[in-house]
C-alpha cells in the first residue's frame, strides 16, 4: 500500500491509465509508483524506462507477474 503524510499534496484522480496493466520488462507510460498485480510490491518508475523484468522481485509463485500504476507523478508545475 502506497502510504502518504499530507492529504494536501495527494488527489484521487479516475483515467483509464489506472486501469491498464504493463507486462513486466516494458516501457513505463508515466512516472509513478507502480504496483505488482501479483503480489502488491511497490516501484517507482519514471516515464519511459522500464518496468522491472520477470523474477527481479521476491514475487508470490503461481500469480501474474505484471505492473498497474497507482500514483501519477504530477511534473506540471503549481502553485506553492
Ligand atoms: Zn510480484
Amino acid at each position: 500500500m502506497a502510504l502518504y503524510q499530507s492529504a494536501q499534496f495527494v488527489d484521487t484522480w479516475t483515467d483509464p491509465e489506472f486501469d491498464k496493466i504493463h507486462p513486466p520488462r516494458t516501457v513505463a507510460p508515466h512516472s509513478g509508483i507502480y504496483r505488482c498485480v501479483g503480489c502488491g510490491v511497490e516501484i517507482a518508475v519514471s516515464e519511459g524506462h522500464l518496468l522491472p523484468p520477470a523474477h527481479a522481485h521476491p514475487h508470490r509463485l503461481g500469480t501474474r507477474e505484471a505492473w498497474q500504476m497507482v500514483v501519477y507523478a504530477d511534473h506540471r508545475p503549481k502553485l506553492v
